[in-house]
């Protein structure tokens, strides 16, 4: 049947994506504090057009700021795990990132009632433990690869690649990726980032960016069914002219039949039409696709 399922997504870092830099003077804090400012005025905008999504919220935030936090859930939104602070997974031991993930799980429980369905890494990397530490804890998808645009595929675990010898494909996992891309992603186009080895220079002009997250949408839509990931930040999305794009953006989708989801819900529809089956061979990302 066709679809063309959207997943709205917002990462809800506020001040926890400087911390994790090591940035805590007032400037990066304030600039993260601004998110919450952003989840306010995204919240509204979400129930004006009647749109439930996902947040994926790190411990940090769900305990510095619980009442923001409370509010989103209240208004139905789904509720992912971001990790405890926003420190990749890389730079972490197993035990920590196993400590951070359970960590993290227990502060956003304790304002859902539940614990989350859904991780995204807080850099979309993960680790050789990852994807075995979000089955180990129930997860039922990710959000963090990006192996395909419109369709959700099962995470492996266990590659093996080097320089010299052609990838080995690990176990592919119950585990559902839901992928998620650069260019939609609102923060590279938007923020200006400076640290002492690189500068990001962001600062586009928001309707050009809104051009492009349209005409992906649309793209879709020339397959039977497909679901199309945003990645936002209250932080970025949430200033004056940024929000005028992001409602058009949802006012289009919505003219352009567009079906809102969760994640939670979109992986379900996933793992309805494309049920899991034990592979020893590697996965390719779409195949079994039939409707
Ligand atoms: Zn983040």
């Amino acid at each position: 049947m066709r679809k063309h399922i959207v997943c709205l997504s917002f990462d809800f870092d506020a001040m926890s994506i400087w911390i994790s830099r090591g940035m805590t003077t007032p400037m990066p804090i304030s600039r993260g504090e601004f998110g919450v400012v952003g989840a306010e005025r995204i919240r509204e905008l979400l129930a004006r057009h009647q749109i439930t999504c996902t947040w994926f919220v790190p411990g940090h935030t769900a305990e510095t700021y619980p009442n923001a936090v409370r509010a989103i859930h209240e208004a139905g939104h789904e509720i992912g795990n971001h990790g405890w602070t926003h420190v990749s997974p890389l730079l972490m031991m197993r035990d920590e990132e196993e400590a951070g993930l359970v960590r993290a799980n227990e502060a956003l429980r304790t304002i859902t009632g539940k614990y989350p369905s859904g991780y995204r890494s807080p850099v979309w990397d993960m680790s050789p433990h990852t994807v075995d530490l979000l089955l180990k804890h129930g997860f039922t998808y990710g959000s963090n690869g990006m192996a395909h645009d419109y369709l959700p595929y099962r995470a492996r675990t266990g590659d093996v690649i080097t320089l010299e010898s052609p990838a080995v494909f690990g176990r592919t996992t119950r585990l559902i990726d839901i992928p998620v891309s650069w260019s939609l992603d609102d923060a590279p186009h938007f923020e200006v980032v400076r640290t002492p080895n690189w500068i990001q220079p962001g600062l586009m002009n928001a309707n050009l960016v809104l051009e492009n997250w349209i005409n992906d949408y649309l793209y879709m839509t020339r397959l039977e069914w497909g679901i199309i990931t945003y990645t936002f930040h209250p932080y970025c999305i949430g200033r004056g002219h940024r929000m005028m794009a992001l409602e058009r953006l949802i006012e289009t989708l919505i003219s352009k039949g567009a079906t809102f989801m969760t994640m939670h819900e979109a992986a379900l529809e996933y793992d309805r039409r494309v049920p899991f089956h034990e592979d020893p061979n590697p996965d390719v990302p779409g195949r079994g696709v039939t409707s």
